[in-house]
């Protein structure tokens, strides 16, 4: 698999969307919202719905954690459409993906510590801003410890798109990113690269994920851009947050979704699953009472997700 096609393999106009777990942790209540809304989305619009486990930051990844994740999946009824994609075994397509860009790419030797001590803050996402130190080569005696994109001069970084839920977004890449990393000094591919490659060659329509990655949007429809490749329309939705203000995940102690016995385990699937509803404010038109089946949630979910986006001026043209 080492050539990256920009061609999508999905009929013309065919919504194709995706939940991206990055297997850190079981799904907990956080995360199941994202991938409720995902499949929700995907569901009302007669999509194809797919899973990619992002297991690219293999330092990062808890063993056992993604298969976890699929039969936590499996048992709240959200199915792949298409065979599972492992980020972890696709690095072919990312180098193919950064010859392609050879041009924009740079090695950088600097460390973190460098480049904190540069002072030109964080930018969104909390991540320091790149000076730009290595753009024009290495000083004498440097080695390359990472590889990072070129953005545009300011003035030329503007970077703009509507989001479906949180509305126009704008960011100045040179200003509040800064050039960013594609290959890490671990030697792992960034998730900025992995994520723009892997939904373009699974021909992704449309990404619907948590707020917190709002600010990297930006990136990736640069990245996208410089590719050849189309840019997905977006819907962020809102992180969940605990009594602290928090986004839930597992260093807040987020609970882990998961069936209590053999016996309940259809009823724990439903309560799960319309907790995550709740969050995102979907109004079924039966009582939650009333609702008992996974079969009956998801009849009653489709329709309610159609309407949230119909009343947030949301839905799309499809
Ligand atoms: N893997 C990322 C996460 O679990 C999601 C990436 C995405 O949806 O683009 O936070």
């Amino acid at each position: 698999m080492s050539s990256f096609s920009t061609s999508s393999p999905s009929p013309a106009g065919r919504y194709v969307g995706r939940f991206a777990p990055s297997p850190t942790g079981p799904l907990h209540a956080g995360s199941l919202v994202a991938a409720l809304a995902s499949y929700l989305d995907a569901r009302a619009n007669g999509g194809v719905w797919l899973i990619r486990i992002e297991d690219i930051d293999e330092g990062r990844a808890v063993p056992g954690a993604a298969e976890t994740i699929l039969e936590q999946l499996d048992w709240l009824g959200m199915h792949s459409d298409g065979e599972i994609v492992w980020q972890s075994r696709r690095k072919d397509l990312y180098q193919a993906a950064r010859e392609r860009i050879a041009g924009h790419v740079y090695g950088c030797g600097c460390n973190r510590r460098e480049i904190a001590d540069s002072r030109l803050g964080v930018g969104p996402d909390g991540a320091a801003i790149y000076p730009g130190t290595c753009r024009h080569g290495l000083a004498p005696g440097r080695e390359a410890r990472s590889l990072r994109l070129r953005v545009p001069e300011a003035g030329e970084d503007l970077v703009a798109f509507r989001d479906r839920f949180a509305g126009w977004q704008e960011q100045r890449l040179a200003l509040e990113s800064g050039d960013f990393v594609l290959k890490r000094a671990d030697g792992y591919w960034a998730y900025q690269l992995a994520v723009v490659v892997d939904d373009a060659q699974q021909g992704v329509t449309d990404v619907v994920r948590g707020a917190d990655l709002l600010d990297s949007t930006p990136r990736q429809i640069y990245l996208q851009r410089l590719l050849g490749v189309p840019t997905p329309r977006y819907l962020h939705v809102p992180v969940v947050r605990n009594a602290q203000g928090e986004k839930l995940s597992k260093q807040t102690g987020a609970l882990a979704v998961l069936p209590a016995t053999q016996d309940n385990r259809e009823e724990a699937a439903v309560a799960a699953l319309q907790q995550a509803a709740g969050y995102l404010g979907l109004q079924c038109a039966a009582p939650a009472s009333a609702i008992t089946s996974l079969s009956a949630f998801w009849q009653q979910a489709v329709p309610a997700w159609a309407k949230l986006l119909a009343e947030r001026g949301a839905a799309l043209a499809v």
